[in-house]
């Protein structure tokens, strides 16, 4: 959470940072601000609001410089206005930082500046972090690098952190613990990013900071230490990405375009993993711990929002498939609860960015229990991935709108792959139903084309009747279970109407008192083993006067005779058939959003990369 971006070198710094913010508005977009360095002075805007209020405020300003930084802010400490807003001043003015993450324990450390005299212009524990970083420089009379080393280690807490000082030019300061920062290497310049995305228009050389890292950054030179203050040699890698997959393409919204990326996206998560013809699956990640997945009794998968979605489908299709036991955990409780761990655990953790905070530590804490880790990850290069023993990317590129669409989708079949090849290895799959389920995601990616082809206009048509409703209720049973509680995370997202995904057969145990006329239902009713119960279900919420939407098989002709309304996806196998359901759920939450004429691509209070706890 939280956009940062720098730029050290002979441009124009201030339009480089603005770009960049607007880049990175998705992970953050409740204010924005920029600081220049020029001439041993530091000029700084702030604004409440998206960057474009932040630009308009700046655009009678003179802001040239060659030196700069912004901030794109999801608050944490003090509500989002304009004194809250990031860059922040030390009150010697000589300082100014901005800040992704928390300080936990800035009430102690305010509580001490504030004994010193120390005043304090905003509620944010980041404005705390530059006063305390500025005392120490001028206590001890050491440079601000110093400073900042030492600070850190009394900091507790997650943070990267840009820093200017008017007493030293041509220099940005940076360092991270728990949140991602990316630098940029050009030719007599360096950019800095929370992603890559803010230089990827200049450069391709990038370097992943790590955790106690901490960077000075001028024109021509990039020195990384770490808080014992050796030298530390930067990994220079090449980006995979290019600036046509960060823009909208002709779409009104990055979501819509996300959805409609997800043929070519699903089909990216499973390209030379899978070959049809040999009947093979091939995951170089999975086998350098399939002796670790032997010796294991549990598998347990982690993640949060989405992501939990895509665990807990993958805790359905792997026991299925792999008769091995499988849990699911929110990260957020997993890393809390103390849980038992051994070292006969193999944990696979699912994250977009591949930055959650919560699967973080989790995996922190598992490690040390000794268990084996597994990332499941987009972003290549992120802490998850670096964090974990073996992984596999689900190459669905950048995902821009803060609610996940294309990033789920490929992590399911990131997750199938990986079920499909511990079946075949314990030996608990046939060989027919093997080959079967590779036949079939194989041919997902057509499915998912004729659903964007075929069904816009007439889920279209379903979000228009139904976009005035308070309350919405998703059913499911078996694989579209989790389908159903995603379907209903994607309406609440988008939309701000309240949803609730439930079993569908566990509804009669409480949600159906919930039912009248006035309530939309949605079954995911596709063709599947459990088909004629849930119609049985439909035929309950029917009978106490529901409104019922419903996902169906194409050639169903008996829920049509049930529902009020129908989407329709191709028929599939039931393992990779909640692929096709989810993508007609997240066009109908995308068009209820756009019926209400909401920011679908940045619903309120919500953020992407969720780098706090
Ligand atoms: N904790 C800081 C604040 O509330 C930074 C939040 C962020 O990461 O945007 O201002």
């Amino acid at each position: 959470m939280c956009g940062i971006v720098g730029y050290v070198g002979s441009k124009d710094a201030y339009s480089i940072v603005i770009d960049g913010l607007k880049k990175l508005e998705y992970r953050g977009y409740d204010s924005a601000g920029v600081a220049i360095l020029k001439d041993n002075k530091i000029k700084l805007f702030k604004k409440e609001g998206r960057v474009a209020n932040l630009e308009a405020m700046v655009a009678e300003e003179d802001i040239t410089g060659t030196v700069g930084m912004g901030h794109t802010r999801w608050a944490t400490h003090g509500e989002p206005c304009d004194k809250n807003a990031h860059p922040h001043y030390s009150n010697s003015k000589q300082i100014a930082l901005i800040h992704n993450g928390i300080i936990e324990n800035y009430a102690q450390l305010k509580k001490e500046l504030v004994a010193k005299g120390y005043e304090f212009h905003s509620d944010t524990d980041s404005e705390v972090l530059v006063n305390f970083i500025d005392d120490i420089r001028i206590n001890n009379g050491c440079t601000l690098e110093e400073a900042v080393r030492i600070a850190l280690k009394r900091v507790t807490g997650a943070y990267v952190i840009l820093l200017l000082d008017e007493s030293v030019p041509n220099t940005i300061i940076a360092a991270r613990k728990g949140s991602p920062l990316v630098i940029g290497i050009g030719q007599n310049e360096h950019f800095l990013g929370s992603d890559a995305s803010p230089m990827l228009a200049y450069t391709k050389e990038v370097v992943y900071i790590n955790d106690y890292e901490l960077a000075i950054v001028k024109p021509d030179e990039l020195i990384l230490k770490n808080l014992g203050n050796e030298t530390v040699t930067p990994f220079v890698q090449k980006l995979d990405m290019n600036l046509s997959q960060i823009e909208k393409g002709g779409f009104d919204h990055f979501m819509l375009k996300e959805i409609f990326e997800q043929p070519s996206t699903i089909f990216d998560s499973f390209r030379g993993r899978m070959d049809v013809e040999k009947n093979t699956i091939t995951l170089s990640g999975m086998d350098a711990v399939l002796d670790k997945l032997d010796a294991a009794q549990r598998i347990i998968i982690v993640g949060c929002g989405t992501s939990w979605h895509a665990g807990l489908l993958a805790e359905y299709i792997i026991e299925e498939l792999c008769r091995i036991n499988v849990e699911v955990e929110y990260a957020s409780e997993f890393r809390y609860r103390n849980p038992i761990i051994t070292d006969k655990d193999f944990i696979i953790a699912v994250s977009q960015s591949g930055e959650t905070a919560d699967t973080l530590v989790a995996l922190e804490n598992a490690k040390e229990q000794g268990a084996t880790l597994f990332g499941i990850v987009n972003v290549v290069g992120s802490s998850i991935a670096r964090l974990t023993h073996a992984g596999m990317y689900t190459h669905a590129g950048p995902e821009i709108g803060v609610a996940s669409t294309k990033a789920f989708t490929a992590q399911v079949v990131a997750l199938i792959l990986f079920a499909l090849k511990l079946a075949k290895h314990r030996g608990t799959i046939s060989d027919e139903r093997f080959a079967e389920l590779v036949n079939e995601l194989n041919v997902v990616p057509e499915k998912v084309e004729w659903i964007v082809q075929n069904q816009v206009e007439n889920i279209k048509a379903i979000a228009t009747k139904y976009q005035e409703a308070n309350d919405f209720l998703y059913l499911g049973r078996g694989y579209n279970f989790p389908i159903a509680l995603e379907g209903a995370l994607k309406l609440k997202e988008i939309s701000y109407i309240h949803a609730e995904g439930y079993p569908a057969a566990e509804m009669k145990h409480g949600p159906i008192a919930l039912v009248d006329e006035t309530l939309p239902v949605v079954f995911v009713a596709t063709k599947d083993r459990y088909h004629e119960k849930i119609v049985s279900n439909m035929q309950e919420i029917k009978a106490r006067k529901g409104m019922l939407i419903a996902v169906a098989s194409e050639g169903d002709t008996h829920t049509p005779e049930i529902a009020d309304d129908v989407m329709f996806v191709p028929d599939a196998d039931e393992i990779v058939g909640p692929i096709l359901s989810t993508v007609a759920l997240q066009l109908l939450s995308y068009y209820i959003g756009v019926e209400k004429d909401l920011d679908v691509d940045k619903p309120r209070n919500l953020a992407k990369s969720v780098t706090v706890e």
